[in-house]
C-alpha cells in the first residue's frame, strides 16, 4: 500500500484496486478555523503549538459539559488498547452497545422524552473521502403519540460567557449535524459498507478479537457471550446490522444545543437536513483537498481570528485589511440557505 501525505488531517490511500480514497474526520472536513492557516500548517510554513489559551479553552469546555451533564446512557469498555485494530474494535463494541441500549424502555430519557445515548461513533464515505466522527446525542422515540418512532440527531456546543451564537457558528454546527445525518443514514440503509471501510483502513476482518476486550464487553453487558463474535469482520457486520434496524427512521429534523458556563440557559437551533446545501458545501471543500482551488483566508466578519494567528504578519489577508484593500479571496464560498424550524 502506498501512502502519501496530503496534509495533516487528510491522507490519500492507493488501495489494492488503485482506487484513490482519502480519509479524514468530520471536524477536519467541515470546520477549519481558517483554510489558509490550515494550509500554512500542512505545508510546514507554520508549526502547530498548543497555546495556554487553547489548553484553557479545552478545560473550560470540559467544565461546562460537566455542569450541564445530562443523564444520558453511556457504554464504557475499559481495556488497555495496544493496536489500531484494538482501538477500532473498542469503538465498534461501544457503538454496538449504544445502538442496542437506545431501544430499551429503561434507558435514560432526554427532556423531550426520547431515549437518548451520547457520543456515538459514525463512519461513512462522502465526496470521495472516508470520514469518521462522533455525534453528541442520538435520541430515539416518538415526539408525539401519532408520530412513528424515529432517530433524532443532536449536536452539543459549549460556550464561554454569554450565550450569543453568531450566524457563522450556527452555519458550521448545522453543516456538522447534516454530515452526521448522512453518515448515520448510509450505515442504516447499507449504502455504506462498514466491513469495506475497515478493509480500506488496512484492518484484517478475519483477525480474532482481543480476548481482554471481549471480556470487558461481556462485563459491560454489550455482548452475552465471548463466542458471540468470532473475529473483527463479524463485529463489523454486527454493528452494521444494529444500524440497519433504523433504516428509513432517521429524522430530517436536526438540532444544535448551545450551553454556557454562565448558567444563563440553553439555546436550541433547529433546522431541516438539506441535501443540496451539504452537497454544495462538501464539493467546495473537496475541491480544496483535490488542489483544484486555493485555500481561502477568513471573511471580513471573522477578521478577529487574524489577531491571534501566528501567520498574521506575513498573511496577504491581514496585509490587505491593513491597507484598506478588498480581501484577496480567490473564489467565493457557496451560499448556504438553511431551513430553520421554530
Ligand atoms: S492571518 Fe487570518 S486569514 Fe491569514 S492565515 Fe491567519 S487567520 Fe487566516
Amino acid at each position: 500500500m502506498i501512502r502519501q501525505q496530503l496534509g495533516r488531517n487528510v491522507r490519500t490511500l492507493a488501495t489494492e484496486t488503485s482506487k484513490i480514497i482519502k480519509k479524514t474526520s468530520v471536524t477536519s472536513l467541515l470546520t477549519p478555523w481558517c483554510e489558509l492557516q490550515q494550509d500554512y500548517y500542512d505545508s510546514g510554513i507554520l508549526t502547530r503549538r498548543t497555546t495556554l489559551a487553547m489548553k484553557q479553552g479545552t478545560k473550560t469546555h470540559a467544565k461546562i459539559e460537566k455542569i450541564y451533564e445530562l443523564p444520558f446512557e453511556s457504554v464504557i469498555i475499559e481495556v488497555p488498547v495496544l493496536t489500531f485494530q484494538d482501538r477500532r474494535s473498542t469503538e465498534l463494541l461501544v457503538t454496538y452497545g449504544k445502538l442496542c441500549a437506545i431501544t430499551q424502555p429503561s434507558i435514560a430519557k432526554s427532556p423531550t422524552g426520547l431515549n437518548t445515548v451520547c457520543e456515538v461513533k459514525l463512519f461513512g464515505h462522502l465526496s470521495g473521502c472516508d470520514v469518521t466522527g462522533i455525534i453528541d446525542a442520538v435520541g430515539f422515540g416518538q415526539k408525539s403519540p401519532q408520530d412513528p418512532p424515529k432517530i433524532y440527531l443532536r449536536e452539543l456546543k459549549t460556550m464561554h460567557g454569554k450565550l450569543e451564537v453568531s450566524q457563522s457558528q450556527k452555519a458550521a454546527a448545522r453543516l456538522q449535524a447534516m454530515v452526521y445525518y448522512k453518515l448515520f443514514n448510509g450505515l442504516a440503509d447499507g449504502s455504506f459498507s462498514l466491513p469495506d471501510f475497515l478493509t480500506r483502513q488496512g484492518l484484517q476482518l478475519n483477525k480474532p478479537l482481543n480476548p481482554a476486550l471481549l471480556e470487558a464487553a461481556l462485563e459491560s453487558n454489550v455482548i452475552s457471550s465471548p463466542s458471540q463474535i468470532k473475529n473483527f469482520g463479524e463485529l463489523a457486520k454486527l454493528v452494521q446490522t444494529a444500524f440497519s434496524q433504523f433504516e428509513g427512521m432517521v429524522s430530517e429534523e436536526l438540532c444544535t444545543e448551545y450551553i454556557n458556563d454562565a448558567k444563563t440557559g440553553v439555546t436550541y437551533d433547529k433546522y431541516i437536513f438539506d441535501e443540496e446545501i451539504i452537497s454544495s458545501f462538501l464539493s467546495d471543500r473537496v475541491q480544496l483537498f483535490l488542489k483544484n482551488r486555493e485555500p481561502r483566508g477568513v471573511p471580513a466578519s471573522e477578521a478577529f481570528k487574524c489577531r491571534i494567528c501566528p501567520f498574521s504578519p506575513r498573511c496577504p489577508v491581514t496585509t490587505s485589511i491593513a491597507a484598506g484593500l478588498p480581501l484577496p479571496q480567490l473564489s467565493e464560498p457557496p451560499k448556504l440557505l438553511f431551513t430553520q424550524i421554530d
